[in-house]
């Protein structure tokens, strides 16, 4: 009762997969639409391994692991069909990993996460507390021309969130503080897969907008030679749109396009998608472009009882997961929703506040 995987032999246990076994022996095999307890969804086929006596392509989250078996994981040939798995899926992917503000800050500084823990930590009376969340690396901001700004996307409906004050005062900097050391930069900047869905198309304004303050550009006015005040960053970080995946360092199909070298190919000369958010649920942002159609959530949902839940609604490629009747997220994910949000292996499901 063997099995051999990568050149190596190790006994079975009753009823494992090729992913159990892996496992057990501390081979890594890429998944995404598999969770432990939820049965097999198969769809993402990103754990497809070579059954070598067959020569045949299997599932290793849903294929039983037979004595006698030979299986190789990773080799050139398994890489290249991973990574065109994962450019299909890109390929209909709308909505960005990085925002751009973050994408060209110098530091890397993960602005939309900055203003989010801005609002929290002023919401609470507790700004200090979440300040030494913040590198070092805001003392940048000081002499810096703000690129971020440029790039900003709330600048394409009328004019760019004052990043650069709301950093600075997130941060506790004084704008005449100009002796604060500031560290090499991070390694971490720009190494990882990107989604960019570019220019907005007519209709994305108002989704966006759904989510931030209508209000224009709030200038620091009261105390210019230190920045904003309270009552300046409070309204001017509302203005942000929030144009970011909220989780920017958890999302498995953003690791495995870096690991596999996927590209996003599809939005070259083709105009994409519709970008879509649904934020009406109190905590939970679901944005479906950024979704995999694993199944996850719809299983977790039934799972838990909850009594609306989610599903599968339409048909191939206009497949989208969504609450029945139309109902309201807020309707179907109940008792679901935390184990669905940690579990979605995209940005798709996400906290609203980070
Ligand atoms: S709207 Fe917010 S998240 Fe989007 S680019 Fe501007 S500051 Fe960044
Ligand atoms: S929302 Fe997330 S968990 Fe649900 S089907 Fe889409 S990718 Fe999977």
């Amino acid at each position: 009762m063997d099995i051999t995987i990568n050149n190596r032999t190790v006994s079975l246990l009753a009823d494992e997969t090729i992913l159990q076994v892996a496992a057990r022996m501390g081979i890594d095999i890429p998944n995404m639409c598999y969770k432990e307890g939820l049965g097999h969804i198969n769809s993402c086929m990103i754990c497809m391994v070579k059954n070598v006596a067959s020569g045949e392509f299997v599932p290793a989250c849903s294929t039983k692991a037979v004595s006698g078996m030979v299986v190789e994981t990773d080799t050139d040939e398994i890489r290249n069909m991973r990574r065109e798995g994962l450019e299909l899926l890109l390929s209909e992917h709308v909505g960005d990993c990085e925002a751009p503000c973050t994408s060209v800050c110098p530091a890397g500084l993960n602005i939309p996460q900055i203003i989010r823990d801005l609002q929290k930590g002023l919401l609470v009376g507790d700004v200090a507390a979440i300040k030494e969340q913040v590198t070092s690396y805001a003392a940048l901001c000081i002499n810096c021309d703000a690129p971020c700004e440029r790039v900003c996307r709330r600048g394409r409906i009328d004019q760019a969130v004052s990043i650069r004050l709301l950093v600075l005062y997130f941060a506790g900097i004084d704008l005449s503080d100009t002796g604060a050391a500031v560290p090499p930069l991070p390694a971490h900047v720009r190494r990882k897969f990107n989604s960019h869905f570019g220019k907005l198309l007519p209709g994305d304004k108002d989704i966006f907008l759904r989510e931030a303050s209508q209000v224009g550009r709030i200038e620091a006015k009261e105390n210019t030679a230190k920045g904003f005040v309270a009552e300046e960053a409070v309204p001017e970080s509302l203005r942000c749109l929030h144009c970011d995946c909220r989780k920017l360092e958890q999302c498995k199909l953003r690791d495995y396009a870096d690991e596999y070298d996927a590209k996003q190919v599809a939005f070259k000369g083709v105009e994409r998608g519709q970008f879509a958010k649904c934020d009406e649920h109190d905590s939970v942002i679901f944005e479906q472009g950024k979704c995999i159609k694993c199944g996850i959530c719809i299983a977790i949902t039934e799972k838990c009882s909850d009594a609306v839940g989610l599903e599968f609604s339409g048909r191939g490629y206009d497949l989208f997961v969504g609450v029945p009747f139309g109902d309201m997220l807020s309707d179907g994910l109940k008792m679901a929703a935390a184990e669905s949000v940690q579990s979605c292996p995209t940005g798709a499901l996400a906290w609203k506040n980070g």
